[in-house]
């Protein structure tokens, strides 16, 4: 059996890694040159934890995690507000979950499956057509490529979904905030090594993390009624968080040197069924959650691990596989749509009030016996 996995992310790469457990055949269908590396600190737990246990790679994850030593947040002044230190912030994630760089859990999925699979980097599809035998798909190489499944793990914009499923401004439900990620090449000076400090104020937020290896990511999430279509990524940053001071000036300024930059709208899809005959989206390209919910690379890799575990269960019978397979995903899927939205009232809100009250919670975890009692919680399981 043969896959053809569009994307070669999260969801590609362990799509891949997955199916050849099950002993498919697979090649990966990338549009960026090569491997696009950096990116922001994500939450790693739940069904993608479990998956990642299947797939053997928890402790090469696990070598690259990082634990933050504080969570510093910041008054618009850059004073400090309120802090987590690591115990807290350990309790309230707990024992199975990982902080990782993006990046970093993209590499441990590279490096376990590049040697079985073919990646073809600079290419994109261009058509596809399906009958009950095959899927043909034409490359942007010219070339045609024939297997029994294709996967769009294209991500938000996926050119897969276009093509089979429609336009992309039917699936996409806009969250009316944008988000800028890029690699600091120098750790500003008071942001302490090992230590994470925000900053929200008027319908933005700033965050600086420094992970214990020396490296440095800076984020910058806002409504987009700060917004101005068209203006690049530096002239808006500027003209959005330019009156702010704290290490804001200097997280612009590396801006300039930053090698790449993740810059997008906050987006969900919602896509009434992800499978259309022998093509399958999985992944941000079928059910984005967005930042808000925090699950993205989780559901990524439970959802490409389920996908193996259900074509292996239904041999010769795709059409029933994704089925069982969606009907795995979805609620979850939905669960965490459900809470991105929530918590999308609540991102850098405008009115001191509700910003005060949205850190409510994180304060009250900060107490000692608070802490105390979500640790005894998430050790007894
Ligand atoms: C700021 C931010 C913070 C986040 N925080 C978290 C978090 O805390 N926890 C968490 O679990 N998740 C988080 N996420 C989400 C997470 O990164 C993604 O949901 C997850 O990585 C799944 O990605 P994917 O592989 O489906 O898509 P992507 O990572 O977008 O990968 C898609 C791949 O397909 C390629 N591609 C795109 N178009 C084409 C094409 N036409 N042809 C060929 N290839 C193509 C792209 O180059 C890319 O390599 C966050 C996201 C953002 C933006």
């Amino acid at each position: 059996m043969r896959a053809i996995i569009i994307g070669a992310g999260i969801a590609g790469l362990a799509t891949a890694l997955r199916l050849h457990q099950i002993g498919w055949d697979t090649l990966i269908v990338e549009r960026a040159p090569q491997r696009r590396g950096g990116g922001y600190a994500v939450t790693f737990g739940g069904i993608g934890y479990d998956a990642a246990e299947r797939l053997g790679i928890v402790d090469d994850l696990r070598a690259k995690a990082f634990d933050t030593t504080e969570l510093v947040y910041h008054k618009s002044d850059g004073s400090r507000r309120f802090a987590l230190d690591r115990a807290t912030i350990a309790a309230t994630t707990g024992p199975r979950s990982i902080t990782i760089l993006r990046g970093d859990l993209e590499v441990v999925l590279y490096e376990r499956v590049h040697d079985r699979t073919e990646i073809r980097f600079g290419t994109t599809l261009t058509a596809v057509d399906q009958d009950d035998h095959a899927v043909r798909v034409t490359l942007s190489d010219g070339t045609i490529e024939e297997g029994d499944l294709l996967i769009g793990a294209d991500g938000l914009h996926s050119a897969t979904r276009a093509l089979l499923f429609g336009p992309e401004e039917d699936f996409l439900l806009d969250l009316e905030h944008k988000v800028a990620v890029f690699m600091l090449d120098r750790r500003p000076a008071s942001i302490a090594p090992g230590a994470t400090g925000t900053l929200s104020s008027n319908g933005r937020t700033a965050a600086v993390i420094s992970i214990p290896d020396g490296r440095n990511v800076a984020f910058f999430g806002y409504r987009t009624d700060h917004a101005r279509p068209g203006e690049d990524v530096g002239t808006e940053l500027k003209r959005v968080y330019g009156d702010l001071g704290w290490v804001i000036p200097e997280a612009l300024a590396g801006l300039a040197r930053a090698e790449s930059v993740y810059f997008d709208t906050i987006s969900q899809v919602v896509a009434p069924s992800w499978s259309k005959g022998r093509v399958v989206l999985l992944g941000d390209a079928a059910w984005c959650v967005t930042l808000f919910a925090g699950y993205g690379s989780s559901l990524a890799v439970g959802g490409a691990d389920r996908l193996g575990t259900e074509l292996a269960a239904h041999p010769g019978d795709i059409p029933a596989a994704l089925a069982a397979w969606e009907a795995a995903i979805r609620p979850e899927a939905e669960r965490k749509q459900k809470l991105g939205r929530r918590v999308k009232g609540v991102y850098a809100p405008a009115n001191p009030l509700v910003l005060w009250l949205s850190l409510l919670p994180l304060r009250l975890a900060a107490l000692p016996p608070v802490r105390r009692y979500m640790t005894r919680r998430f050790i007894k399981g």
